[in-house]
């Protein structure tokens, strides 16, 4: 059979199309096809967690459209932790709310004085959008003076209160991005990559906290511990940044099976060996008979914390980001882990602004060299079965639980 140039320059644009969830930019403005204005509905549902361990879909009118602000139709959103925090047990007091922090769609609407994102990109309705941190109090913070402050100390659509507004988080089917929030346009990834945005932020800080040390470097010898999605993308991160010589420390096979395939050169079951010198020797044989230069604790456990001083040659460094929340005490010894091996250690937690731009081309360089950084995502849920969602990720079945909307 044969085809003609056209017709194959319209099944491109066709493959183009379907890939990018658009219609191709050469042929049509980019609202034509998808979210024509007259297609925004009068009213949009979230999914209301109003007591805990239930959520409820409540539908609420969709509010004017001010001059900053902009009307976003939900793709998908990612299931955090702290999610699973909030469900458990509201430790953050904010119930009745519309959770959902990892979240991105589609521009359908946006004010007059919206022209670019925060990092100074072009926004147009039909854009994918991702939202960082509210500077509502701060406004005086710019992208590129933000390592001064990480995201603890800004407001989070998806862990804000409930309000007149309502359509506060990225578990619903339209959200309202006011004036004074970041927001990134991030059409050039597709949708899992754009879920996924959030908790790789928090790696890409965890590395820049790493090379504060002097410490990381090409051919440095890492060890990673912890393989749930945090340690996975940590050991993507050090790939794509060309560190060869990653082991890997976790108790289940499965995850350290993953943890190859995204980039370790060995792992070490720590099931397999009774007591940290039998472990700290694994570790050491793993590396071919050393003892790691740098190691990236990925775990909330503090007997896994006391461990991984033992995984350090004299000298080395370590990073600290597993315990996101208050995990309890941990001890180790101040002479022997710390003082008489001179180790530097830093602790990490959240990511800036300008870690949340950094991570967009971190996840173009995974995908593009091969990574397996979208497998992260094993299980997806529809809006109305989030309390499902919720429950897999707190039964820690699977990596990375997301809400995506049909
Ligand atoms: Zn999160």
């Amino acid at each position: 059979m044969a085809i003609n140039e056209n017709e194959i320059a319209a099944l491109v644009k066709q493959v183009l199309s379907e890939m990018t969830g658009s219609s191709p930019v050469s042929s049509a403005p980019a609202y034509a096809a998808p979210s024509a204005p007259g297609a925004i509905p009068k009213t949009a549902k979230v999914a209301m967690m109003t007591k805990l361990k239930h959520f409820e879909i409540q539908e609420y009118p969709i509010p004017e459209v001010g001059d900053d602000d902009i009307l976003v139709k939900v793709e998908g959103c990612g299931v955090c932790g702290t999610d699973a925090h909030e469900y458990k047990n509201d430790p953050f007091s904010l119930i009745p709310v519309v959770l959902g922090h990892e979240g991105t769609g589609e521009i359908v609407k946006m004010g007059k004085n919206v022209k670019a994102d925060s990092a100074g990109k072009p926004l147009k309705v039909g854009d994918k959008v991702v939202t960082c941190m509210i500077f509502k109090d701060n406004p005086d913070i710019t992208m590129f003076d933000l390592n001064k402050q990480n995201v603890g100390g800004a407001d989070v659509y998806g862990l804000l209160p409930d309000d007149n507004v309502h359509l506060n988080g990225w578990y619903s089917d339209y959200i309202f991005i006011r004036g004074g929030s970041t927001v990134f346009n991030v059409s050039d990834l597709d949708l899992d990559s754009r879920i996924l945005i959030e908790p790789c932020a928090v790696l890409v800080h965890a590395v820049e906290r790493a090379k504060l040390t002097n410490i990381l470097r090409f051919n440095s010898r890492v060890v990673v511990q912890g393989c749930g999605p945090i340690g996975l993308i940590c050991i993507a991160v050090l790939r794509t940044m060309g560190i060869e010589n990653i082991v890997a420390v976790d108790g289940n096979e499965q995850r350290l099976a993953f943890a190859k395939r995204m980039g370790a050169d060995n792992t070490v079951n720590f099931m397999n060996h009774k007591g940290i010198e039998a472990l700290s020797e694994a570790v050491k044989a793993a590396f071919g008979g050393y003892y790691a230069d740098f190691a990236f604790q990925c775990t909330g456990s503090p007997v896994a914390h006391s461990n991984i001083y033992h995984f350090i040659r004299n000298g080395g460094g370590l990073c600290e980001l597993g315990f996101f929340i208050n995990g309890g005490d941990a001890t180790i010894n101040p002479h022997f882990d710390l003082c008489s091996k001179e180790i530097t250690l830093v602790g990490s937690w959240v990511y800036t602004l300008r870690d949340y731009a950094t991570t967009f081309d971190f996840l173009k360089r995974a995908n593009a060299i091969g990574l397996p950084i979208k497998e992260l995502i094993t299980h997806r849920f529809k809006l109305e079965d989030m309390n499902e969602a919720l429950e897999t990720n707190l039964a820690q079945k699977g990596l990375k639980i997301a809400y995506i909307a049909p």
